[in-house]
């Protein structure tokens, strides 16, 4: 009997699976693995709340998997050894995955080529499975990625997304291959109260309700913090619950969705970029993309004024029930996200490594290429083509939160921007001053 095996990473579902559908059409039976990556653990990145969805997604694929006749198998260590014991036991010929983005994903799978072809096995990478478009597909004349998004966002529009894939009905799995325990949700300590539920179950249902409900007044409220009218797909998008291509596929031909579904779309090709830049440009997660020569503030004051503002008191009500339904979710709005970002790094002058940290601490949809890109796009040090713009915190309260919806449902009690509260950390006048001065006259957008 030939076997194969899929490798699950970021991409836990069994709809729209190439890799599964590819290893299902070349063999009679899969192991479908997936590999609690001790790796991961000692980067850090392997916080609760990312942990909890986690488990809510593996016991749902597992599930998946065995409504369809197979299972899925659990294994605990170190990526590329866990794949090689699983493969040799299971006598698989292939491996499938999809392919990664970032410079740990991709280290990975270059040893895991390596590891299988020295045992006589092959390793096939997918692309398109976590992305729409694969990064590296539309590059620009010059160079090897888009570095600003208008241009990119009018090439993506263009590229047609590969077809969906149904889910296969039947996955037969050999016998003989021990698992580990599921990870369990419940063991999990530390998770934010608000978390929200795991599984491409509960994804597939978010993305039913939201193409039926959502999208259509997308355009004009997405921006409204009160309304808190986005999909709240980004953590399905990160663990892959669903598939970034059925999305766009199914936003574009909702019904009556119109100008919703090209807004929405839109956002969908940042992720996109953001991957494709990342992918490019690997350090870009921990260094500028583009340095403005920052010398950021250190020493006792400013570790005050960040503890203020993890804490979500730093005196400006937006910016402080920001950082409450980040806590308390593990998830924050987008535009509380640039909000409370441009605060940090640009109002408060901390490193955006700092404030990038936090958010991956807690964040149940953090994603290397997205908060770190995001980040610097905020700072300034990214692909922002206005980076000395900054976002005033009582402004942008004004226009986005204008009967305190948002920040009274996060600081109760506050009566918005007036309200009692801490003192401001520090007036923005002298904020803007500190700022202007440290990155000098405007450089030229690029
Ligand atoms: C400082 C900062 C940090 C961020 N960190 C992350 C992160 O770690 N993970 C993450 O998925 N998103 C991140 N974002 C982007 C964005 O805020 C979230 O994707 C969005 O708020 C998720 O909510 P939603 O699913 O309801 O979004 P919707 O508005 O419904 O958008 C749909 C999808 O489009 C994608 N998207 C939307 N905006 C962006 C964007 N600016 N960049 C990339 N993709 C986008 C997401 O996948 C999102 O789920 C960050 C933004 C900022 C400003």
């Amino acid at each position: 009997m030939a076997v194969s095996m899929v490798l699950f990473t970021s991409d836990l579902r069994v709809h729209d699976h190439p890799p599964l559908r590819a290893a299902l059409r070349a063999t009679d039976a899969v192991v479908p693995l997936f590999v609690l990556d001790t790796g991961i653990d000692a980067t850090g990145f392997a916080v609760p709340n990312r942990r909890a969805f986690l488990a809510d997604c593996l016991t749902d694929l597992d599930a998946a998997l065995r409504r369809r006749g197979g299972r899925l198998v659990v294994r605990q260590g170190e990526v590329v050894a866990e794949v090689c014991r699983v493969a040799a036991e299971a006598g698989a010929g292939e491996v499938h995955v999809s392919a990664g983005v970032t410079a740990y994903a991709r280290r990975r799978e270059e040893r895991l080529r390596r590891a299988l072809e020295s045992a006589g096995r092959r390793l096939v990478v997918h692309d398109a499975v976590t992305t729409v478009v694969p990064p590296g597909v539309l590059t620009p004349a010059a160079s090897d990625h888009f570095a600003v998004f208008t241009p990119y966002f009018r090439h993506w529009s263009q590229h047609r997304p590969r077809d969906v894939l149904g889910a296969p009905r039947v996955v037969r799995v050999p016998d003989g291959v021990g698992s580990a325990d599921l990870p369990a949700r419940r063991d999990v300590a530390g998770v934010s109260e608000g978390l929200a539920a795991g599984g491409e179950t509960a994804g597939r249902r978010r993305m039913a309700a939201w193409l039926r409900d959502g999208i259509a007044r997308y355009a004009g409220t997405h921006d409204d913090l009160g309304a808190d009218a986005t999909s709240r797909l980004s953590a399905h998008l990160h663990f892959g619950t669903v598939s970034p291509t059925e999305l766009v596929r199914r936003a574009r031909a909702a019904d009556g969705a119109g100008a919703g579904a090209e807004a929405f779309v839109r956002q969908l090709a940042w992720r996109d970029f953001h991957h494709q830049v990342l992918a490019a440009r690997p350090h870009a997660a921990t260094a500028d993309y583009r340095t403005r020569h920052d010398r950021w503030r250190t020493g006792p004051r400013a570790e005050a004024d960040i503890e203020a503002w993890r804490e979500g008191r730093t005196g400006y009500p937006l910016v402080d029930a920001a950082m409450r339904q980040l806590r308390h979710e593990g998830w924050m709005h987008n535009r509380a996200r640039m909000v409370a970002a441009s605060f940090l790094a640009k109002t408060l002058y901390v490193d955006w490594r700092t404030g990038a940290r936090h958010f991956l601490d807690l964040l149940v949809d953090g994603d290397v290429a997205d908060n770190q890109l995001n980040w610097q796009w905020v700072a300034g040090t990214g692909t922002d083509t206005r980076p000395n713009r900054v976002l005033n915190p009582l402004a942008q309260a004004r226009r986005y939160d204008p009967d305190g919806t948002y920040v009274r449902r996060w600081l109760p009690g506050s009566a918005g921007a007036d309200g009692g509260g801490p003192r401001p950390v520090v007036g923005l006048a002298e904020a803007l001053d500190r700022f202007r001065q440290a990155r000098g006259p405007a450089r030229p957008a690029v």
